[in-house]
C-alpha cells in the first residue's frame, strides 16, 4: 500500500519491588505524576483520563501497566527506578521468572536457584521478588508456635565484568540486605562474576539448588520497542553489522550452539528439578530447536545411567496465554509446543517477541524408596 509499517507502540510496564514498596504507594504516586505531566496539555475529558488510567496485568501479579506516553517520565532516571521501588521490564520478560516461581504451584520454593546469565538483572530481581513472597506464605501458613525459618539464596552468574557492575548495583538497590523479616523468611542474591557454562554441577554450594533461570544472550530477534534494547548483551548487540564476525546465519547459528550447552549445563545439576529457558529472539534456532534438541540429547545420557528424564510441562501461571511455541521444529511434538510460551511484538501481544520454555524432571523412584 506505499505505507511504511510504523513500530507498534506499547503500554510502559512498571514491575512493583513488593520487596521495598506496595502496588498502593506507587500507584498513587504515578497517579499524581501522569496529572503533573499533563497539566501542560490542553486536551481534558475522556481520552485524557484514558491515558492516565493504570491497570494491573493480568498474567503477571504487581505488574502495572500505562499508556506509552507515561515514558515521557517514567523512565530509567526516575527516583523510583533508581531506588528500586519500580523495574522498567516489558511484560513478556517477566514469564521468566513467573514460570520458574509459579509454573508448578505444588512445588516448594524453600531452596536455592541458579540465574545463570544474569546482568542486568531484572529477572533475577524479579525472581527474589517471587521467592520472598511465597516462603512468607508458607511461612505465614505453617506458624503454629514453630518459629520455622524458611531461606532461599539466588546465585546469579554473570561473565562479562562491566555488566557485572549493574548487576550488583541493581541487586543492591532492588534486594533489601537482609529481608529476614518478621515472618522470618529470608531471600539472599549472591552475584558471582563467573562463566556458567565453567561452573561445577556437583560443587557442594549448589547442593540445595532445585530451580535454574536460563536467559542467555541471543539475536534480540523480538525486540521491538527500542526502550528495551538496552537489554540485549553487549556482545551480540557489537557484532550486529560487522561483516568479520560472518553472517546473520552464522551468528545465530552460534548462538544457537552456545544456547545448547548451556540448556544441558543446566541439566546436569543432579539436584535440580525444574529449569526456565528463555530468550527475547523470535527465531526457531534459538528455542524450538535448541529445546528439542537439549531434550534429545540428555534423556538420551540420562536413560542410558539414572533413568530420570526431562519433560517439558505448560507453565500454570500462564494457561491462558494463547500464542505456544511451533511444532515440528527440534523434533518436538504438537503437545510438546503446546507447553512452550511465545509472545509476537508485532502481532497484537503488546509486548517484545520473546520465548519461554519450562522443564521438569522426572525422578525414576530407586527400589530403596519402594
Ligand atoms: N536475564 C537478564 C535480565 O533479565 O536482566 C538478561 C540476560 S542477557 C540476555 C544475557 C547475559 O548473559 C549477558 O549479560 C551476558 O554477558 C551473560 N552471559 C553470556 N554468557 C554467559 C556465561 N557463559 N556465563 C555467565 N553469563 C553469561
Amino acid at each position: 500500500d506505499g505505507l511504511t509499517r510504523a513500530t507498534p507502540q506499547f503500554p510502559r510496564y512498571a514491575r512493583v519491588n513488593v520487596m521495598r514498596t506496595s502496588i498502593e504507594a506507587m500507584a498513587e504516586m504515578l497517579k499524581a505524576s501522569f496529572v503533573e505531566n499533563s497539566t501542560r496539555e490542553s486536551n481534558c475529558g475522556d481520552s485524557m483520563n484514558l491515558k492516565r488510567s493504570i491497570f494491573m496485568d493480568p498474567h503477571v501479579p504487581d505488574l502495572l501497566v500505562m499508556h506509552p506516553s507515561a515514558s515521557s517520565f517514567l523512565h530509567q532516571d526516575h527516583d523510583a527506578v533508581k531506588s528500586g521501588k519500580i523495574v522498567l521490564q516489558d511484560k513478556s520478560s517477566c514469564f521468566s521468572a513467573l514460570a520458574l516461581a509459579r509454573g508448578n504451584p505444588n512445588i516448594s520454593l524453600n531452596c536455592d536457584f541458579i540465574d545463570a546469565c544474569a546482568a542486568p538483572g531484572n529477572k533475577t530481581t524479579h525472581l527474589a521478588a517471587l521467592v520472598a513472597a511465597s516462603l512468607a506464605d508458607v511461612s505465614r501458613t505453617t506458624k503454629k508456635g514453630k518459629n520455622l525459618t524458611q531461606s532461599s539464596t539466588i546465585f546469579a552468574f554473570e561473565r562479562s565484568s562491566s555488566r557485572f557492575k549493574t548487576l550488583k548495583s541493581r541487586i543492591d538497590a532492588i534486594v533489601p540486605s537482609s529481608s529476614l523479616n518478621k515472618s522470618s523468611t529470608k531471600v539472599v542474591v549472591q552475584p558471582l562474576l563467573s562463566d556458567f557454562l565453567k561452573s561445577d554441577s556437583k560443587d557442594p554450594q549448589f547442593a540445595n539448588v532445585r530451580g535454574i533461570l536460563l536467559d542467555p544472550s541471543c539475536s534480540g530477534s523480538g525486540i521491538v520497542n527500542s526502550l528495551d534494547r538496552w537489554l540485549e548483551d553487549a556482545e551480540t548487540d557489537g557484532n550486529k553489522d560487522d561483516p568479520t564476525t560472518g553472517t546473520k546465519a552464522d551468528r545465530i547459528k552460534s548462538l544457537s550452539n552456545f544456547q545448547l550447552v548451556a540448556l544441558t549445563h543446566a541439566m546436569s545439576f543432579p539436584s535440580v528439578d525444574r529449569i526456565v529457558y528463555s530468550t527475547c529472539s523470535v527465531n526457531n534456532e534459538e528455542n524450538e530447536l535448541v529445546v528439542g534438541k537439549a531434550l534429545s540429547e540428555v534423556n538420551k545420557t540420562i536413560n542410558g545411567s539414572v533413568g530420570d528424564e526431562w519433560i517439558l510441562v505448560a507453565p500454570a501461571c500462564l494457561d491462558h496465554w494463547p500464542r505456544r511455541g511451533n511444532p515440528e521444529i527440534g523434533g518436538l511434538s504438537k503437545t510438546q509446543a503446546q507447553c512452550l510460551i511465545r509472545c509476537d511484538g508485532l502481532d497484537g501481544d503488546e509486548t517484545n517477541g520473546f520465548f519461554v520454555s519450562y522443564f521438569e524432571r522426572k525422578r525414576v523412584r530407586s527400589e530403596s524408596e519402594d
